[in-house]
């Protein structure tokens, strides 16, 4: 009796057992918890910047993380995965003053895209693995382009880091700040008696 699997077309060889579907995140996310600390007290500082050494280190350990799929995993062939790490790279080599990535929030609130409405041989284009072949697909869509899904695992930590999405390079942490700075612009506006005055102090002065 053919299984569902067969039927289906799906290649259910066990990869998780072979390779790792995932990188092994866990030395990045430590070495990002030193960058932003999440006691808010810490966050709330002011002038507190990170340092460059720890700044440093969550690039370079992203960078071991993918390549270690890239290593491990036949699929994690593209072109796009060489190049985040060539970026990730040169990023620690010379760190940037503040990571300028998005906040968990923003990833906690990108859309989730169901498995049903995925096609069959659409992957993820970090590891390279077909979405369908995930036992617990998590996928998520970036706002930038409806065709740019991506395992939210895989993607959360570069989004992290460098805000862009890896396909079209839009900056999506940029435009989150943008979009936080209007929202707070309007809030000021409109709580102000003298609405011209201030658009003319606040915004331009
Ligand atoms: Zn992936
Ligand atoms: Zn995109």
């Amino acid at each position: 009796m053919a299984s569902y699997e067969t039927e289906h077309g799906i290649d259910r060889t066990e990869q998780s057992e072979t390779r790792p579907r995932r990188p092994d995140l866990s030395s990045f996310f430590n070495h990002l918890s030193q960058i932003t600390p999440d006691r808010p007290e810490e966050r709330a500082r002011e002038y507190a910047l990170p340092v460059p050494g720890d700044v440093s280190a969550a690039f370079t350990s992203l960078a071991e993380a993918f390549q270690a799929i890239q290593r491990e995993n036949e699929h994690a062939d593209s072109d796009l995965l060489q190049n985040m790490i060539e970026a990730l790279m040169s990023s620690a080599e010379q760190p940037p003053r503040e990571v300028k990535g998005v906040e968990e929030e923003y990833i906690a609130e990108l859309e989730r895209v169901k498995i049903k409405t995925i096609k069959k041989d659409a992957e993820c284009p970090i590891c390279g693995n077909a979405f369908v072949d995930d036992p617990h697909p998590l996928v998520v869509r970036l706002p930038c382009h409806s065709s740019h899904l991506f395992d939210l695992e895989c993607i959360r930590p570069w989004l992290l880091l460098n805000g862009t999405c890896p396909l079209d390079r839009k900056d999506l942490a940029q435009r989150e700040r943008d979009r936080k700075k209007k929202l707070l612009e309007e809030i000021k506006k409109n709580s102000s008696p003298e609405d011209e005055e201030e658009e003319w102090d606040g915004l331009y002065g």
